[in-house]
């Protein structure tokens, strides 16, 4: 840290402001108020509004403290009149009075208030009036003596986010010194500024930090004054500029030449009982090509549920494999890590290239030779998460393919690729989203998209039913059964504990079995080992069970054509995308596939909203969208997602041409002047860029 930029105060006051992310000077001169007190005003005490913040001056007619166990000072207050004579001469009736209360206090605050009184000052005071045992009061205001005809502030007051041990005062005092002994360079060309309609960075700043009496408050508030636009466009460069810049440097890199005959790919596609779509050929193509490049691909690899994006990355590992690279293949839960595994040595085996699997659930032997195997050269190694563990060593890994990538987080990806020297990574999502949250997320990234489905695919029908009609849904699953079709059975997610969703799923499995004995019914949850789940997924696809009982284990990826129905209890206890992910597990095959959704009336209104939502669409975009809408994008993208909380002041949701501005511009600095974008990502991120830098 440069000592030019460094906060100048105690010790104690540094570890306050480091709990806040405040560590330069600049911090400080960013951090900006959540909202505002408004003191350039006093109301009377007769007509201020009830439970409202207000500001009233008034002479101090008595300083008091009530006995008792809880002691209180109480101190009258008794509006002033204009030229500021002392009041305790004129009558008092008629004249309204304030009892401000005080629950905690100390001696000198008394004793403070009593002189003040004495000698005929006024104080000054802000908080809320409501109506209490000796007509209006005010509980804890903040106040202070001020003198006859003192000056009111010509700002608003800021109200900072803070941190115990720091007060308001103390912050403001902070942050107004280093907006003093900071020059605040501006970055952005005037006059591209102007047009944008956004102000420049120091005008829009000091207005932050002290907006004028007549500013436009809503707006303020809403944090769409044009002051806050401009603030959140640096905001959204530097974001942006930091991916991109990321993204520059990874590229910058070296990584293995994936360059081969294509044989082994092609022997892969001929054993298909399937032809690849349109859009699986383009992606294919588009990955092919990255990974004979001298620099590691970074592509994001985005389709529907059930688009089959698993052939795709199978045929790229074969292009990695072919070129005498390792594949790893990373997928978030063991059941779809064992089916993955399953389905590439089904395709691989028999043209003699070893699949092995390594699972944080197997027994420590298999786990070991896994280990040993990753280490002396096993062509395609598939998992879960224990792919990333320290212990694991990779000979030659040359490309990492992540699965359902939007389950990890940033920090296990990032992990993944510090594997090789610098594989290739090949990232797949079913979980589409809207344009705005990819340019920011994922501009680090090229996407490929998988727009079309494999043919003669049906769409699956959803249906709606209140829980008290459960016995027609379970009749419904006898008839499926009874014309050799399959069904899944999901749980209700209970998001408190993860002993009593395993109790619910105990529960439902015990009462299928004795409703539909003439059923083989099966169940699976998070807690099983791991051959166990796997021997009931397998007994699964290869139909020896009818019914599959099942926690949220089964929400990604599993594939099963022949299950033609899909019952999830509780139905509104689950988020849009989880229910969109559940209900492509069935649809697979050619026959009419139905989703039961069993919800508990009454209601959430935003239950109510997510369950139309999916009642209405199946397009995983749309669902997508409006989930966003529902949610806002925090939410929508999670902390697990977003890594570093880069965005502390735009909304992706509502400042989407700021978005697109900044992508723009981002790109033209770092092409044409990386000083200035090197000094605009320094102000803005300092120490927190490190983790999209490894
Ligand atoms: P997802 O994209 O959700 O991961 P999968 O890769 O699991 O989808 O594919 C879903 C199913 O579709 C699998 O059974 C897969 O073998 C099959 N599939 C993939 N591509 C095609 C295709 N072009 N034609 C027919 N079936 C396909
Ligand atoms: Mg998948």
């Amino acid at each position: 840290m440069p000592l030019a930029d460094a906060i100048d105060a105690p010790p104690f006051v540094k570890a306050s402001l480091r709990k806040l992310g405040l560590e330069r000077r600049d911090d400080l001169v960013f951090h900006l108020p959540l909202r505002y007190d408004d003191e350039t005003r006093i109301s009377s005490i007769a007509d201020a509004p009830l439970g409202e913040p207000v500001q009233i001056e008034a002479t101090i007619v008595e300083v008091s403290v009530a006995p008792g166990p809880r002691r209180q000072l109480l101190v009258t207050l008794r509006e002033a009149d204009g030229d500021g004579s002392n009041a305790e001469n004129e009558d008092p009736a008629g004249q309204p009075t304030l009892v401000l209360r005080f629950l905690t206090f100390y001696g000198s605050q008394q004793r403070a208030l009593e002189t003040a009184r004495a000698s005929g000052r006024r104080l000054r005071v802000f908080g809320e009036i409501r109506d209490g045992f000796f007509g209006r009061e005010m509980v804890h205001p903040r106040f202070r003596v001020v003198a006859v005809g003192e000056a009111l502030p010509p700002s608003l007051t800021p109200v900072y986010p803070t941190t115990a041990g720091l007060s308001q005062l103390a912050l403001r005092r902070l942050i107004a010194r280093a907006r003093r002994d900071t020059d605040l360079g501006e970055v952005l060309d005037p006059q591209w500024c102007a047009s944008h309609a956004l102000p420049p960075l120091a005008s829009a700043l000091a207005l932050l930090h002290a907006p004028p009496a007549d500013v436009d408050a809503a707006a303020l508030q809403a944090r769409r004054h044009p002051a806050w636009r401009r603030i959140k466009f640096e905001e959204l460069l530097a974001q942006q500029l930091s991916l991109r810049r990321a993204y520059l440097a990874r590229r910058r890199q070296g990584a293995p030449v994936l360059a081969g005959t294509g044989e082994l790919a092609a022997r892969v596609r001929a054993s298909l009982p399937f032809a690849l779509t349109a859009a699986q050929e383009r992606v294919i193509a588009e990955i092919a090509g990255d990974l004979a490049q001298p620099y590691p691909m970074q592509r994001l690899l985005q389709g529907d549920v059930g688009c089959g994006k698993t052939i795709v990355a199978a045929l790229a590992a074969c292009q990695c494999i072919e070129a005498g690279y390792q594949t790893a293949f990373m997928a978030p839960t063991e059941i779809l890590a064992e089916q993955h595994y399953l389905k590439l040595r089904a395709w691989l085996e028999p043209l003699g290239v070893e699949v092995v699997r390594l699972s944080g659930r197997l027994r420590k032997s298999a786990r070991l030779a896994t280990q040993a195997r990753a280490a002396t050269g096993a062509p395609l190694i598939v998992g879960t998460h224990a792919l990333i563990q320290d212990s694991l060593d990779f000979a030659r890994l040359g490309l990492a393919i992540v699965d359902e990538q939007h389950r990890f987080g940033v920090v296990q990806r990032l992990a993944l690729r510090r594997k090789g020297v610098n594989p290739h990574q090949l990232m797949m999502s079913a979980t589409p989203i809207p344009r705005t949250l990819a340019m920011s997320y994922h501009a680090d990234l090229d996407v490929s998209v998988i727009d079309d489905m494999p043919p003669g695919r049906t769409p699956v029908r959803t249906r709606l039913f209140a829980d008290a009609r459960r016995a027609e849904v379970v009749a419904a699953v006898r008839d499926v059964v009874a014309q050799g079709r399959q069904v899944y059975w999901v749980c209700p997610l209970i998001e408190e504990s993860a002993a009593l969703e395993l109790q619910a799923a105990l529960d439902t499995y015990a009462a299928l079995g004795a409703e539909l004995p003439e059923l083989r019914v099966g169940l699976v949850h998070g807690r099983l080992k791991i051959d166990e789940k796997a021997a009931t997924m397998a007994a699964f696809v290869a139909g020896e069970i009818d019914l599959l009982v099942a926690t949220t284990v089964i929400e990604v990826g599993v594939d099963v054509a022949n299950a033609s129905l899909m019952v999830i209890e509780h139905a509104e206890r689950f988020g849009l995308a989880q229910l969109h992910q559940l209900r492509g597990r069935v649809g697979r095959g050619a026959e009419a596939a139905v989703c039961v959704l069993l919800y508990q009336p009454p209601l959430s209104q935003t239950a109510r909203a997510r369950l139309k939502i999916i009642y209405e669409h199946t397009d995983g975009f749309e669902i997508a969208r409006q989930d966003l809408h529902l949610r806002g994008p925090g939410e929508f993208v999670g902390s697990r997602q977003s890594g570093v909380p880069l965005l502390r002041y735009a909304d992706l949701e509502t400042d989407t041409d700021l978005v697109e501005l900044a992508r723009t511009l981002a790109a033209e600095l770092l092409r044409d002047d990386p000083p200035r974008a090197e000094r605009h990502l320094r102000r803005w991120l300092g120490h927190r860029d490190e983790l999209l830098k490894a």
